[in-house]
This record gives structure tokens, C-alpha cells and sequence, in this order.
């Protein structure tokens, strides 16, 4: 049998995701061309992703050092990339609200995009699925989560009476409320199980990546936020689960490791063998156990769940908000308990738009974004 090889362009190349996505197209050599990779600043990155897989069009943050080291490509906005005629799957691995344009773009284009960037669903969810849809576009998902979910409704003609998504806990699920105060920055950002990037990591720590994962799920799956509930399972091997009106529950399984949800992205709808990838021992693992979310000491949760509800800039408001305070987290301008109370404080000043188009949901972002940095007491900047 013939096998098509699938174009790809990879925005975020030389974060987390996109290293992993590289290594799926490494592993899977036939079945895939990389056409086009953006990064950021790390341009030492990008230059050997390059010469490896030989794209035709890079983007670079354009005031970084050397940009002479990239050969022989040529430089295209992101979103000349995302919506390029030779790009069959672009895939958003941005960190932050950064993927939106793109995003837009290519779900404008009619692409099939393979979204690990859940800022973008969570800050304009609302415009992003219209454009897809009037676009002709599909968003397959990456996050391992909204992955397992999306493999447990295959099949099904009744959509899901409630979506049970599972979350590590992170690095301090049962700390008390006086130890989460002394966290520091390299505890946070030691994960029990998943290898991820910063911004993620310690949106895993404080809770607030499974909040926004609730958001993205809302959006993905078109299920009412009240429907989907939040489970702590510290093993991460089921990653995540669906109920049916029947009371039967699906789950998806396997070791964490994001190269499998990225692959099946990827290859959708073949499953490959890739013998890189682990294959699940559950004798090895020997149990799997649950527990509910403490949201008194991680309010982040709360603060997501307020903020869909109230609709309108408030997710991109809350999105802007909990970068800025990762970010002075990161710098140990803030402390760790620090982080959930500056979003409630910015959150609670932020003027609600409804219905915002997009000019308004990304000033609502900015502004968010500059209300943090204000109430931390410090600059507009780290
Ligand atoms: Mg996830």
C-alpha cells in the first residue's frame, strides 16, 4: 500500500513539543517532509533542526544573533508559514497565547492543525472554532488529555454525558499550605512524571494547566464546562477519561510520554508501530490511584472555571494574567502561592467585553498582561 507523506510545519520547533515532534518525524522517516519550523531566539537549535531535516521556510525571532547560521531558507512570517499551499499539518507547539495568529491563519487555510499551544483555544476559543469551521479545517489535539478524549469518542454516535480529565497533581499535591509557601522555582519545576517545558510545568504545579485543559476540552469537544470534571491520578497512565449515558466510562492508557499523543496527531487516522516509543507494563506499574482536587490550596483551578463561565476577554484575561506571574515566579520576583492570588487580584479588574472579536481579546490580553506586572509591585517587564 502506497503511503502518503504528510508536510508539516512546526511552530515552536525548538520547545518541548516541537523537539518531541521531530523526534516522531525522525522515527517515522517515510511518512513525513518538514516543510517549514519557527522558533523563538534559539537560533543554535535551529540552525541544526535545519540542517537535519532541511525545510524550506524558517521564522526566527528576528533580532537574535546570527541568523546567518540559517542556510539556504527562506524567512516567512508565521503565518505565511501556517497557511502555505505546500503545508498539510501545521503544528502549533507555541508556548503562551504566541500560537493564536498562526493558528487563526492556518484554520483560515483549511489545515489540518495539530494543536499543542491550549492558549489559544482557551483565550479565543470562540473565533478559532468558527474559523475552523468556516474554513473547512480540523484541530487535532496533542495535549495528552484532550488526545486520550478524543480517542475515547471514536466510534461513538451519542456524545459524552461527562469528560473526566486526569491530572498528575504535580510536584506538591500534598503539601500543606505552609510548605507550598517556601516552594522554590527548582522544585516547581521538577515534575514528578511528565518532561515538559517551564511555562507548562508550572502551570502543572499550581494547577492552572488542568484549568485551562478544561477550557480547551470545553471548546474541542463542544461539552458544557459543568460536565467536565478534574480527577487527581499521580501515576499519569490513564490520561483521561469519558462517560456515556449509559454510565460506561472509556479511558486512554499508556506511559506519559508526549511522543505518543503527538504521533497519533500526526499519523490520525493509522496507529504505527514505533518501537522508540514504551510499550505500557501495567504489572510493572501495579496501581493506579485517584483522588479529588484540593482547590482551597490550588485556587487556579477555581480562577479557570470562573473565568469560562464569565466568558467574554475574562480567559484571555486570565490567560495574560498567568503568564505574567509564571514568569515572575520564574525570576523569584514572586513566590509560589504568590501566583493564584496575583491572577484573582488582575481578574478582579479586568473590565469584561462580551462577544470580543479578536483586536479586543488581544488587548485584553495586553492590558491583563501589564495589570499583573503593576499589582506585583515591580516593573512592566522581567
Ligand atoms: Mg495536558
Amino acid at each position: 500500500m502506497a503511503t502518503t507523506v504528510k508536510r508539516l510545519a512546526i511552530l515552536g520547533s525548538t520547545g518541548s513539543i516541537g523537539r518531541q515532534t521531530l523526534e516522531v518525524v525522525r522515527a517515522l522517516p517515510d511518512r513525513f517532509q518538514v516543510v517549514g519550523l519557527a522558533a523563538g531566539n534559539n537560533i543554535k537549535a535551529l540552525a541544526e533542526q535545519v540542517k537535519e531535516f532541511k525545510p524550506r521556510f524558517v521564522n526566527y525571532i528576528t533580532d537574535a544573533k546570527n541568523p546567518d547560521d540559517i542556510p539556504l531558507c527562506a524567512f516567512l512570517p508565521v503565518e505565511d508559514i501556517a497557511h502555505h499551499r505546500d503545508v498539510d499539518i501545521v503544528v502549533i507547539a507555541t508556548s503562551g497565547t504566541g500560537g493564536l495568529k498562526a493558528a487563526l491563519a492556518a484554520a483560515k487555510a483549511g489545515k489540518t492543525i495539530a494543536l499543542a499551544n491550549k492558549e489559544s483555544l482557551v483565550a479565543a476559543g470562540e473565533i478559532l472554532i468558527n474559523e475552523v469551521k468556516k474554513g473547512g479545517a480540523r484541530i487535532l489535539p496533542v495535549d495528552s488529555e484532550h488526545s486520550a478524549i478524543w480517542q475515547c469518542l471514536h466510534g461513538e454516535k451519542q456524545s459524552a454525558r461527562r469528560i473526566i480529565l486526569t491530572a498528575s497533581g504535580g510536584p506538591f499535591c500534598h503539601y500543606t499550605r505552609a510548605k507550598l509557601e517556601k516552594v522554590t522555582v527548582e522544585q516547581a519545576l521538577a515534575h514528578p512524571s511528565w518532561k515538559m517545558g517551564r511555562k507548562v510545568t508550572i502551570d502543572s504545579a499550581t494547577l492552572m494547566n488542568k484549568g485551562l485543559e478544561i477550557i480547551e476540552a470545553h471548546w474541542l469537544f463542544g461539552v458544557p464546562v459543568d460536565d467536565i470534571s478534574v480527577i487527581i491520578h499521580p501515576q499519569s497512565i490513564i490520561h483521561s477519561m469519558v462517560e456515556f449515558a449509559d454510565g460506561s466510562v472509556k479511558a486512554q492508557l499508556s506511559y506519559p510520554d508526549m511522543r505518543l499523543p503527538i504521533q497519533y496527531a500526526l499519523t490520525y487516522p493509522d496507529r504505527l508501530v514505533n518501537t522508540t516509543l514504551p510499550v505500557l507494563d501495567l504489572k510493572k506499574i501495579g496501581s493506579l490511584t485517584f483522588e479529588p482536587p484540593d482547590t482551597k490550596k490550588f485556587p487556579c483551578l477555581r480562577l479557570a472555571v470562573e473565568a469560562i463561565k464569565a466568558g467574554g476577554t475574562y480567559p484571555a484575561a486570565l490567560c495574560a494574567a498567568d503568564e505574567a506571574a509564571v514568569e515572575l515566579f520564574l525570576v523569584e520576583r514572586i513566590k509560589f502561592m504568590d501566583i493564584p492570588s496575583l491572577i484573582e487580584k488582575t481578574l478582579e479588574q479586568h473590565k469584561n467585553v462580551k462577544h470580543p472579536n479578536l483586536n479586543t481579546i488581544i488587548s485584553a490580553g495586553i492590558k491583563s498582561r501589564e495589570k499583573a506586572f503593576e499589582l506585583s509591585g515591580g516593573s512592566s517587564e522581567c
